[in-house]
């Protein structure tokens, strides 16, 4: 296969679709790989460090016009999927739901869309799962991000001068983020509760040593493929009444609850933000879903009545080495998955490529 890499045009997308260790494992294979120039630079990979693994190096246009795959990370714009040539296969996060003007962009531009957010939780496409990689990574920057914006500090401490109580931090949303936000906030010292309503996640935040916000009627809510899919309005209210005392004490709250769809459920309202204390801040990681938060702001951070709520949108782009890493271990497993005769495939029958081929032969597919 032919594979290129372009380099991000995203303010503050500093990942890149393939690093070289990757790309010596496509090389290997018998793939030829080719770089646009500096497309690694913010991620800390050099042209020389592709080149010697065999990438060959060249401007956008070069890239674009010899290439029959492109990867990509950060969603492609309208002006994107013009620019390549017809029959170019594209790999990137898509958001497919969320973008419908790409994928319609794409289908007249008769590229075929691989959206790599769009992979099924099945057990075989676990180690393609790009969200997973992502996520994990945004859910410990999200508490280094909070702990930077607290005037206190997370670890209990006993000093000549005084001590210290612990900080309290609550994570709401128990998924891949948020599981790595409780993990890193206990890494600090802090003491933490959170909340999900599904169920079994009780178990896992309990074996990193969080404390389960316990709501009633959980049974009733539906999971499907693997997203919350329908919750009842007496749930949420319970939540919204369980959670209400965590918010109340907390220096640090974490938003990171999505539900099928990919989209944000808001579950800290005006009224809610009213009991927090000033002094404490909300770092609100689903705002690119529409926020958590209803007074979040995607990457901005606005202060009310002394809680400072902070929006993030791409927080992986913001530890651009490791995601990029990450990324590209799921990219080349991916393309080694569905390649069929040295060509991406497009056999959907296949539940994976089923489920990521957007956009193929000028036709949308969800
Ligand atoms: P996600 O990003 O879809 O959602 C984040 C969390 O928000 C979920 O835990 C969800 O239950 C929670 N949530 C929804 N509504 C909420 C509410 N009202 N209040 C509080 N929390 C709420 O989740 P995710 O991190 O992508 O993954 C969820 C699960 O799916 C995990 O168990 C993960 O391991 C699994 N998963 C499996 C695969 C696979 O098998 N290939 C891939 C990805 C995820």
């Amino acid at each position: 296969m032919n594979i290129g890499v372009v380099k991000e045009d995203a303010d503050g997308e500093r990942r890149v679709g393939l690093v070289p260790a990757t790309v010596k494992t496509l090389v290997a294979a018998g793939h030829t790989v080719t770089i646009e120039q500096g497309a690694g630079l913010e991620a800390g990979f050099n042209d020389e460090a592709y080149s010697a693994v065999e990438a060959s190096i060249a401007d956008h246009a070069a890239v674009i016009g010899s290439c029959s795959i492109i990867v990509k990370v950060g969603v492609p714009t309208v002006t994107n999927i013009m620019e390549y040539k017809r029959g170019t296969s594209l790999i990137s996060f898509v958001y497919p739901r969320r973008n419908p003007e790409i994928l319609a962009a794409a289908a007249e531009a008769g590229i075929s869309l691989y959206a790599m957010d769009a992979m099924p939780r099945i057990t075989r496409a676990q180690n393609m799962d790009v969200l997973s990689s992502q996520n994990n990574l945004a859910g410990y920057k999200a508490v280094i991000v909070g702990a930077n914006a607290l005037g206190s500090i997370f670890p209990m401490m006993t000093t000549a001068a005084g001590t210290l109580r612990p900080a309290k931090v609550v994570v709401f949303g128990a998924g891949v983020a948020g599981l790595q936000a409780v993990a890193t906030a206990k890494r600090l010292g802090a003491v933490v509760e959170v909340t999900d309503i599904r169920p079994e996640t009780r178990e896992q935040v309990e074996s990193l040593g969080g404390r389960f916000i316990i709501v009633e009627g959980l049974d009733e809510v539906t999971i499907e493929g693997g997203y919350v899919a329908e919750v009842g309005a007496s749930v949420l209210a319970k939540q919204q009444e369980a959670v209400n005392k965590s918010l109340a004490k907390a220096d640090l709250v974490i938003t990171t609850a999505l539900v099928a769809g990919g989209t944000a459920p808001t579950l800290i309202s005006d009224e809610q933000l009213a009991l927090m204390r000033r002094g404490s801040v909300i770092v609100d990681i689903a705002t690119e879903a529409g926020g958590n938060c209803a007074s979040s702001r995607a990457d901005e951070t606005v202060t009310i009545n002394g809680v400072t709520i902070i929006g993030c949108n791409n927080l992986a782009a913001t530890v651009p080495t490791h995601a990029s890493e990450l990324y590209a271990k799921n990219i080349v497993t991916y393309l080694t998955a569905v390649t069929n005769e040295n060509e991406l495939s497009t056999d959907v029958s296949d539940e994976i490529v089923s489920a990521t081929l957007v956009v193929h032969n000028g036709e949308v597919r969800i």
